[in-house]
């Protein structure tokens, strides 16, 4: 029988119950109110209640009961050290576009991982398959209200969907989506379209299809499938052209407006890859419903334009001036997002005549020319292209282009590195227009920035990126 995993706290939040119980590092959780707990949807589940039995086990062996009262949803502020409380579920899929098998040799081993946890899905937004999914799983996730549920679709075409997975159960598992939708469990979607498989009338009818989830499956996104040129012996993929762009928006956009008319929803989002690709204007604000996926590059792009907007307004009405007279700061970032900084770049330079940002775009030659994206640059490719060049007093790289919580990038070089290779301060910068603003002006303070993961913002629209 396997041996139940200890759940050994990591940290406890400053200010938090936990705190205030004397719990510590090193402490051992071993039941609440009595219950074993299994893993972290257990966890959850188990708090949620006013009255609380505690069961801790100290590093010398001594058990402390503890009884709490609290407000029903209050958390007690415990990190543990297996965030999942449990083993990582890897994925039981092959699929034709999976971005994991399209990485260089040899990476970091954690970077190979594929996971496909559902359990993750709730606690880190991932979007998950449903195949690695157990019965079990679906009833605790209805039962416990654990919701959003992220999905990655790809298509509603049960045959289809098992050749692209390279799973013959993969049809099969998306009878899990009716069992949320029937249990009125929100779900958000994911579609990675593949040139020639999944797009076309094969995309309409997904669309259709998971159109009759609403209101509970509340978006879909749709992004392009990322090719690296590391895709030997892997399935022919094709790359998408301006011209497939214009199509799968002119596909997305008569839905958008079906939709809206009858659901009052815009409910699928194309990736802002696909506007960049195609050449076309972003939409306006309101056509993202409220931004749901933007952890997934959608509306991203529109979203920092407004943000920019506004905060150089806020700063001419308080009269904010840069930090220092004469600045000057490059940006450095991958080839799609370069003339959004670009434009971001001229307009501070338009109200701040003595400040001087210089946009440099930087190719991905480590994972090749395709990918375009600046979360998937890496400090070798940085160093290479910006070694001899004037960078001014600060070099600015956004916070997606680091590994989550950690100042390295995705080949492990680290900001201190590559600073010291250049000679330059780099500054870390969010990925909203507040940050940038503020970096570029010389006036960010001194805390750091969050990570993607607890933002959910700036993380790459692949299929389980590394
Ligand atoms: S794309 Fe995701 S689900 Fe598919 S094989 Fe890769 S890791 Fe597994």
């Amino acid at each position: 029988m396997k041996k139940a995993r200890e759940h050994v706290i990591k940290a406890v939040e400053p200010g938090s119950i936990a705190e205030e119980l004397e719990l510590s590092p090193g402490d051992v959780l071993v039941s609440v109110n009595g219950q074993p707990v299994r893993d972290v949807l257990d966890y959850h589940y188990l708090i949620n209640e006013e009255y609380l039995e505690l069961l801790v086990r100290k590093p010398d062996g001594e058990e402390w009961e503890l009884e709490i009262e609290k407000e029903y949803e209050d958390d007690l502020g415990i990190e543990f050290e297996n965030g999942l409380m449990d083993d990582y579920r890897s994925c039981s899929n092959r699929c034709i576009f999976c971005f994991i098998d399209q990485l260089p040799e040899g990476m970091r081993d954690t970077l190979y991982f594929k996971d496909d946890d559902s359990r993750l899905s709730f606690l880190q937004g991932n979007y998950v398959t449903l195949t690695n999914m157990s019965d079990e799983d679906v009833e605790r996730i209805i039962t416990y209200h654990l919701e959003p549920i992220n999905i990655s679709f790809h298509t509603m075409n049960p045959e289809l969907r098992c050749r692209m997975l390279h799973n013959r159960f993969a049809g099969e598992a998306l009878k899990k989506a009716d069992r949320f939708f029937e249990a009125g469990v929100m779900m958000n979607g994911q579609i990675v379209l593949c040139k020639g498989i999944n797009d076309g009338p094969e995309l309409e009818a997904s669309i259709e299809r998971l159109a009759g989830y609403l209101p509970y499956l509340q978006s879909v996104s749709v992004v392009p499938v990322g090719l690296t040129s590391h895709r030997e012996g892997l399935y022919p993929l094709k790359p998408f052209t301006k011209e497939d762009a214009e199509e799968v928006l002119d596909l997305i956009h008569g839905w958008q407006e079906r939709l809206y008319r009858e659901h009052g929803t815009h409910f699928i989002h194309a990736g802002d890859e696909w506007y960049l690709l195609a050449g076309r204007e972003l939409p306006e604000a309101e056509t993202y419903d409220g931004y749901l996926q933007l952890e997934n590059g959608v509306g991203m792009v529109r979203l920092f334009r407004e943000e920019i907007r506004e905060e150089l307004e806020k700063a001419k009405e308080q009269e904010q001036s840069p930090g220092a007279e004469g600045r000057r700061v490059t940006v450095a970032t991958g080839r799609l997002a370069a003339p959004i900084l670009q434009e971001a770049a001229r307009a501070v330079e338009a109200q701040y005549p003595e400040v001087r940002v210089q946009v440099l775009a930087v190719e991905n030659r480590f994972f090749g020319e395709r990918i375009t994206v600046a979360g998937l640059l890496t400090g070798r490719d940085l160093k290479e292209q910006l070694s001899g060049r004037e960078l001014g007093d600060a070099l600015l790289l956004t916070e997606n282009m680091f590994r989550d919580g950690t100042e390295a990038f995705l080949d492990d070089m680290t900001a201190g590195e590559l600073s010291g290779a250049l000679q330059v301060p780099i500054t870390i910068v969010k990925s909203d227009g507040k940050a940038f603003l503020e970096a570029v002006l010389g006036l960010e303070k001194e805390e750091k920035p969050k990570t993607a993961g607890t933002e959910h913002r700036g993380k790459q629209p692949y299929e389980h990126r590394p």
